[in-house]
């Protein structure tokens, strides 16, 4: 039984300063978390309990797909990462320490080298295979913008799980038994999510999809159609194939080249002969165009995005400035066969700023644009980087594209936007880190067969907060049952004798599986209590208060706010 008078608990009746979100604001206030610094949380003791609810509920999932549950340290010496090249490719994101020998460590943000390596060490034959391993355990990220308290943290909770297989067939089938672990795991926790194809991004895989619990308050944005089952991150809706290179019907010699040391005319011939879908004048700005551009004398070309979204459009006057005595160029099919390449450099405003950043090119141009695609989700909001044209490459779009009453890809209904919370993703990696650590299988016929994997996260902490953020009002929180840290919330007001009862209640009810909170406290007003009972949350409350005299205890729904008066004798027997 959780009493009140001894919990380590203390309300708050202000939203903290730092709050947006409701869930952050009400996490806090509810003394379910305290922040420790930006993005770090503790989570005091309801907290840890809804925290522990939400993990078995995932804990049974996985485990009913076989999963074995497994602990991971978190810190991790730097050579796995080394041999994976994601000790580079995180960049600035990861946290990374030395030991007292110098030698290079990290706080791990997901575990697939060393998951690879556990796999290798211990199993080598065909016959070891399928395996699922998982575990649950925190994660370090050294996120740009740690926000709205455990919805995005530095240190955070992960469900991440592995699948191991030896053929394509076996890897969709580990696949598909996430995805439905998944789909009853965020059922039973009672979450509105759609399921979207997602980026796979850093990751490198194919097949991926993400669980997006819709709330406005949500960081990513996703289509889907009034139709049909289509529903996509805006980070990755396909549409249909792009015209064939070179462009047929172009005057080859006009189209692909300025001369060295380009003028406003010979600017304006460039990007008027390169079909951008407009026709320009002297006094023309650009944006989101992507170019070549070579140095008088020098061998590489560099790849230059003009006006990038974010930005304002770059005028001609500008652009001869900058491009000054550089020659200009198409981006040709040769360009787009060295794929993936980085984009140098940016004309713009803030081009400086832009020129720290770096982004993937997509293969498929049109005409001398190219659709970006960024390898991480700070970069989404430049990935826009497409001439003004109305043309439909295949591959990686963004959501200023991708417009609501749009047909949709399908040809299936038109495509609504809506925003949502990542809280879990499933991946099908294939092979890249079984290639970088050779984790292969003796087959049958005594040939080593490369294995497959496939990764798949659920954020066990955000999905606390999420599930805060589709369920609470003006007054605190809804817990769903399955979460909340307690069935039912017994509040006794007074000084004697409700207070009595309460606990008397209490004991019958736990006596019978009941989870209880009970407020015991004296010398609380019971407008407090009930304050506190509605922010906490705990889906049903049993006020013993004045009606005691008369017999009868008060029954509130939290969901509801239906609130009925039964007699004492009933009372336990109605909750339990
Ligand atoms: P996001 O796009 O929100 O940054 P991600 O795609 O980087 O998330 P994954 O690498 O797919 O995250 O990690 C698996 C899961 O871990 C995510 O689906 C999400 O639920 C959770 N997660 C990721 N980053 C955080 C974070 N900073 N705080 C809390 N949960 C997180
Ligand atoms: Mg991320
Ligand atoms: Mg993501
Ligand atoms: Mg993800």
């Amino acid at each position: 039984m959780l009493r009140m008078s001894t919990l380590f608990l203390r309300t708050l009746r202000e939203d903290p300063a730092d709050a947006e979100v409701p869930s952050h604001k009400l996490m806090v206030r509810g003394g379910y978390v305290r922040r420790a610094a930006p993005g770090v949380y503790s989570w005091m003791p309801l907290g840890k309990m809804v925290l522990d609810n939400v993990a078995a509920v995932i804990r049974e999932e996985m485990d009913r797909i076989g999963g074995q549950e497994v602990l991971l340290p978190a810190l991790l010496p730097r050579e796995y990462y080394d041999a994976s090249g994601r000790w580079t490719e995180y960049g600035d994101s990861i946290f990374r320490l030395k030991d007292r020998k110098g030698a290079d460590y990290l706080l791990g943000p997901t575990h697939e080298e060393l998951f690879t390596l556990l796999v290798k060490g211990e199993y080598s034959s065909y016959k070891d295979f399928p395996v699922i391993l998982y575990q649950i355990q925190e994660k370090f990220r050294d996120e740009a913008r740690p926000r709205a308290g455990v919805l995005r943290g530095r240190e955070f909770h992960m469900k991440d799980s592995y699948s191991f297989d030896l053929d394509d067939e076996g890897l969709e089938r580990s696949y598909e038994l996430h995805r439905q672990a998944y789909i009853r795991a965020f059922d039973r926790l009672g979450l509105r999510y759609v399921i979207v194809s997602a980026m796979s991004g850093a990751m490198g895989g194919s097949a991926s999809e993400e669980f997006l619990a819709e709330t406005p308050t949500g960081e990513d944005t996703f289509v889907r159609s009034t139709e049909s089952d289509y529903a996509a991150n805006v980070e990755a809706v396909r549409t249909p194939a792009p015209p064939a290179l070179p462009i047929e019907g172009q005057p080859e010699a006009q189209v692909h080249h300025t001369p060295n040391t380009p003028t406003i005319e010979t600017l304006v011939d460039f990007f008027n002969a390169a079909g951008l879908g407009r026709t320009f004048t002297a006094a023309d700005t650009l944006k989101n165009v992507l170019v070549k551009t070579r140095a008088p004398g020098a061998a590489d070309w560099e790849v230059m995005g003009i006006g990038v979204p974010g930005d304002r459009e770059v005028d001609m006057k500008r652009l001869e400035a900058v491009l000054h005595p550089a020659e200009v160029a198409l981006l040709d099919e040769a360009d787009f066969a060295a794929n993936p390449f980085l984009v140098k450099g940016y004309v713009g405003p803030n081009a400086l700023l832009h020129n720290k950043l770096r982004y993937l090119v997509d293969p498929r141009v049109v005409e001398g644009s190219a659709w970006i695609t960024g390898a991480d989700k700070a970069d989404h909001h430049v990935m826009n980087l497409v001439c003004g044209r109305d043309f439909v490459p295949d591959g990686t779009i963004e959501a200023a594209e991708v417009r609501e009453g749009d047909p949709s890809p399908d040809g299936k209904g038109t495509l609504y936007t809506a925003r949502g919370i990542e809280i879990g993703h499933i991946f099908q990696l294939g092979r890249k880190f079984a290639n970088a650590f050779e984790l292969d299988a003796l087959g049958p016929d005594g040939k080593p067969r490369r294995v497959t994997m496939g990764s798949y996260g659920i954020g066990v902490s955000r999905v606390v907060a999420a599930i805060v953020e589709q369920s609470h009002d003006d007054k605190g929180i809804i817990w769903p049952r399955e979460v909340a840290p307690a069935d039912v919330h017994v509040v006794g007001t007074g000084k004697g004798e409700q207070i009595e009862v309460a606990l008397r209640i209490a004991g019958e009810l736990e006596e019978r599986g009941v989870r209880v909170l009970v407020d015991d406290r004296k010398g609380v007003s019971p407008g407090v209590k009930f304050t506190d009972a509605e922010l906490l949350g705990v889906p049903t409350a049993l006020i013993v208060g004045k009606g005691l005299d008369q017999g009868v205890v008060e029954l509130r729904d939290r969901a509801t706010g239906e609130r009925a008066e039964i007699p004492l004798e009933t009372a336990v027997e109605r909750v339990a």
